[in-house]
C-alpha cells in the first residue's frame, strides 16, 4: 500500500448526468492505492471511454454493476482525459519501486486509452505516432517498391495477360469454397487446428466457440470473447472465402489464437492473479500487438512446414470439392503472399495521412496485395475504422516469431514459448526480441 499525496483524483461517479459536460475540475486529495485499486480505475475508465468509442471495447466480463454505471453516466472526454492523466501518475508513483510486468502493461493500456481519448476529441496523430502510443511499437514503414521481388515471384508462378491482380484472382476463384459447402470446410478445419492445439495445452474442459457465419463487415473474420471460456466466431461471407483462409481463420480466430489467448488470459491473470484490468480487453492497446501476432504466428506453429498444404490438399480440397492438384499452388501463392502484408502500412499510411484518396489506396492494394476491387474496397473500410491497427497482423507477426525463434535457439518448446506471449500481461516480452 502506498499513499500519494496530492494525485489528481476524479470520481467518475461523481461526473455523471445528461447530456455532455466539462470535466468537474480536479481536485488535491491523498489517496492510498496499489496496483489493484489502479487497475480498478483503468477498467472504469475503458468502459465510460467505450460510450465515446463504439469500437474500442472489445469484450467485457468484469463487475456487471461496473459496465451498468459506465453506461447510465455520460463522462466527458475532458474528464476521462483528466482521469487517465492521474492513473498514469499513481503508475509513476508505483514505478518508484522498479516496474513489475503488471504495473508496465497498465501504463501501456493507460497510455492508448488516453491515445484514443484525444482522438475522439479531434487530435490528429501520425500514423507512426498512433502505432507507437496505441500499441507500442513504431512500424518500419516499407516502400511499395520493396515488394517488388515478391510480386515478381508471384509472376513467374501465374504467367498470362491481364494484370497480376487478375491473373491471381482468376487463380484463387478455382479454390473458392461452394457456400452450401462453408460449414463442412469450417468445421473440420477448426477440429483440426483445436486438435493440433490440444496436444500441446490443456485446455480448461468448458471452453467452446459458436461459428457464425455473417455479412456487411470491414473484416473477414472476428473472435468475440464472451466469458467463462466461450467465443463467438464470426465469419465474413460477403465475398468469396477461398480454400488456403479455413486454416487461417480457424488458427487466428480459434485455436491457438484469440479463442485459446482470451481463455488462457482470463484463466491465468483474471481469475488466477486475480488482476481485474484482464476483465476488459481494449480493441485499440499494446495487448492487440500480442492478440494479431499471436494469433497470425499461431498458423504456422499449428502447421510447420508443409502440413498445411498436406491437410489442405487431402482433407479441405476434397470436402470443398475442388481439385487438389492445385493445392500445391495454392499453398505457395500464399507463402509469397505473407511478404506482401507489410504492404499495409505504406498504404494505410498514406491514405490515413492524407496524401491517397480511397480510390488511390484501392488501386494500390489490388496492385500490391493482389486483392480483387471488391476486397480492396473492404480493406480501406478497415483502414477507416481500425486505422493503425493493421501494424498489428504484419509487425505483431514478426515480433512474436523472433521471440519464438530466440527462445528455440535456447532450448525451449516452440508451443511453451507462444504460452508465454499468450499470457504476458504486457508486450515487452515479445518486444525485446527485436
Ligand atoms: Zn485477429
Amino acid at each position: 500500500m502506498k499513499r500519494i499525496v496530492a494525485a489528481l483524483a476524479l470520481a467518475l461517479a461523481g461526473s455523471c448526468g445528461g447530456g455532455p459536460k466539462t470535466a468537474d475540475p480536479p481536485t488535491a486529495v491523498s489517496e492510498d492505492f496499489t496496483a489493484d485499486s489502479v487497475a480498478e480505475r483503468f477498467v472504469k475508465l475503458a468502459l465510460a471511454l467505450g460510450r465515446h468509442d463504439p469500437n474500442y471495447v472489445d469484450a467485457y466480463t468484469g463487475p456487471p454493476e461496473w459496465a451498468a454505471a459506465a453506461k447510465a453516466e455520460d463522462v466527458s472526454l475532458d474528464a476521462l482525459k483528466t482521469e487517465a492523466l492521474s492513473i498514469l501518475a499513481a503508475l509513476d508513483e508505483l514505478a518508484r519501486d522498479g516496474v513489475d510486468p503488471r504495473e508496465a502493461g497498465l501504463k501501456g493500456l493507460t497510455t492508448a486509452a488516453l491515445t484514443r481519448i484525444r482522438m475522439a476529441a479531434g487530435e490528429k496523430f501520425t500514423f507512426n505516432e498512433e502505432a507507437r502510443l496505441l500499441y507500442g511499437v513504431e512500424p518500419n514503414v516499407h516502400a511499395l517498391a520493396e515488394f517488388d521481388a515478391a510480386l515478381a515471384e508471384i509472376e513467374a508462378l501465374l504467367p498470362g495477360t491481364g494484370t497480376l491482380a487478375e491473373r491471381f484472382n482468376a487463380f484463387r476463384a478455382s479454390v473458392a469454397i461452394p457456400a452450401d459447402r462453408l460449414q463442412l470446410v469450417f468445421d473440420a478445419a477448426i477440429a483440426e487446428c483445436r486438435r493440433r492445439t490440444l496436444a500441446h495445452y490443456a485446455l480448461p474442459e468448458t471452453e467452446k466457440f459458436t461459428l457464425r457465419f455473417v455479412a456487411g463487415k470491414p473484416w473477414s473474420g472476428y473472435n468475440w470473447y464472451q466469458g467463462d471460456f466461450e467465443s463467438v466466431i464470426e465469419i465474413n461471407t460477403d465475398q468469396p472465402i477461398y480454400l488456403d483462409r479455413a486454416v487461417d481463420l480457424g488458427c487466428h480466430e480459434g485455436y491457438p489464437g484469440h479463442h485459446v489467448w482470451n481463455l488462457m488470459v482470463d484463466e491465468t491473470l483474471r481469475r488466477g492473479a486475480g488482476w481485474i484490468e484482464f476483465s476488459i480487453l481494449p480493441l485499440f492497446s499494446p495487448q492487440a500487438l500480442i492478440g494479431e501476432g499471436s494469433a497470425n504466428y499461431g498458423i504456422e506453429l499449428a502447421f510447420p512446414e508443409d502440413e498445411k498444404l498436406a491437410f489442405e490438399r487431402d482433407v479441405l480440397f476434397p470436402l470443398a470439392g475442388a481439385d487438389p492438384a492445385l493445392a500445391e499452388k495454392l499453398e505457395a501463392l500464399t507463402k509469397l503472399r505473407r511478404a506482401l502484408s507489410h504492404a499495409d502500412n505504406f498504404i494505410a499510411r498514406e491514405y490515413l495521412e492524407g496524401r491517397l484518396d480511397r480510390a488511390g489506396a484501392a488501386a494500390l492494394i489490388e496492385k500490391y496485395k493482389l486483392e480483387t476491387p471488391a476486397l480492396a474496397a473492404r480493406r480501406v473500410d478497415f483502414f477507416d475504422a481500425y486505422r493503425a491497427y493493421v501494424i498489428n497482423y504484419n509487425v505483431g507477426r514478426d515480433l512474436v516469431a523472433a521471440y519464438i525463434e530466440r527462445e528455440k535457439a535456447k532450448g525451449a518448446d516452440p508451443w511453451a514459448a507462444f504460452e508465454a506471449v499468450l499470457k504476458s500481461p504486457d508486450a515487452s516480452g515479445v518486444l525485446s526480441a527485436r
